[in-house]
């Protein structure tokens, strides 16, 4: 570890007025910790923000759900209304991570948490995105994990959290607090595909904060679920995953969401398989239709090509987990 500053400011404005003097925001520092004695990131301040009142998780008038940034995760998976509202949304957290991080870690810093691609952990690799302008290790390096949608010439990496493909799906905002005041963006906005900067993951401007995630209203009859595919059943991150909502009325699918993880630089919104989701009616068939959709515009590189079939077949059975086998 090297030397650094640390500040617990009293309040929220205090908070951004720390961080716009260019101090790091830490809450649960369950990603940011590892990363400093890693010397992947070496932040001269930091501002404690974990005293700071954005823990609440609360229905919105609108007949929403806003979270505060400062909620941990086990919370929020655990909250009722979370439960039975939004199962994708809890099913999401419980199967991030373990138990003790998901005891400490907030939603915001879920959100904001670094890629686990290993060159970026290696400071002795060459990684544009710790290091601009350095190449990119992925490339030609060992490449299974990696993205096969939205990467570039520059970098490769997934975005590795679950809950932000759930969120995506459902189409949350993000609330944002700087030192010129408020702004909302869709949190599909809000996280950035590499390009030319992949050091540059999200819209946050300097000394800004995210201090709450807005869910919109769902349609009553909406049912939702998320599921994960990995090496091991525990403590590991996606190699695909699908985040699914659907609204069945009538016989007919009135609406479908669907994202993907593990497969994108960011989450990735599967709009070509809600396409062929919507107003048609649900059965094996269709479900197996829509998945073949799934992987269009996949760029997959040396070692993870067995991705594109694999996001295929998560994405026809989680369809048929929240539509039903018919
Ligand atoms: Fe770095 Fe991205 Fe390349 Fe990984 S994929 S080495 S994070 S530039």
């Amino acid at each position: 570890m090297y030397p650094f500053s640390y500040t617990k400011p009293a309040d929220t404005r205090a908070a951004v007025a720390a961080g716009a003097r260019g101090g790091r925001y830490i809450a649960g520092g369950t990603t940011l910790v590892d990363l400093m004695r890693e010397t992947v990131e070496r932040p001269g301040t930091l501002v404690d923000i974990s005293g700071l009142p954005l823990a609440d998780v609360r229905a919105t008038e609108r007949g929403g759900l806003r979270i505060g940034a400062l909620a941990r995760m086990a919370d929020v998976a655990a909250h009722a209304r979370v439960r039975s509202a939004y199962p994708v949304i809890s099913q999401a957290l419980e199967l991030s991570a373990s138990a003790q991080l998901r005891n400490m870690a907030t939603i915001g810093g879920n959100l904001l948490q670094r890629t686990r691609c290993p060159y970026f952990r290696d400071v002795s690799a060459a990684c544009n995105k710790r290091q601009p302008g350095s190449g990119c290790s992925a490339l030609e390096g060992f490449n299974r994990s990696h993205a096969i949608l939205g990467t570039s010439d520059a970098c490769v990496a997934t975005h590795p959290s679950d809950l932000a493909v759930a969120l995506v799906a459902l189409d949350a905002v993000v609330h944002l607090l700087g030192p010129d005041g408020e702004r909302s963006l869709a949190l599909s906005a809000f996280l950035l595909r590499p390009g030319d900067t992949p050091d540059r993951e999200h819209d946050l401007r300097p000394g800004e904060l995210i201090t709450a995630v807005e869910i919109p209203p769902q349609p009553r009859a909406s049912r939702s679920g998320y599921l994960k595919v990995r090496d091991r059943q525990s403590y590991e991150f996606a190699l695909t995953s699908a985040a699914v909502a659907l609204t069945i009325t009538g016989g007919l699918i009135r609406e479908a969401r669907v994202a993907a993880g593990g497969v994108g630089t960011v989450p990735w919104r599967l709009t070509g398989v809600e396409r062929r989701l919507t107003g048609a009616r649900p059965s094996d068939e269709l479900w197996a239709r829509a998945a073949a959709a799934a992987a269009d515009g996949a760029r997959p590189l040396r070692h993870n090509a067995f991705k594109t079939d694999l996001l295929k077949r998560t994405i026809e059975r989680q369809l048929r987990t929240v539509g039903g086998s018919r």
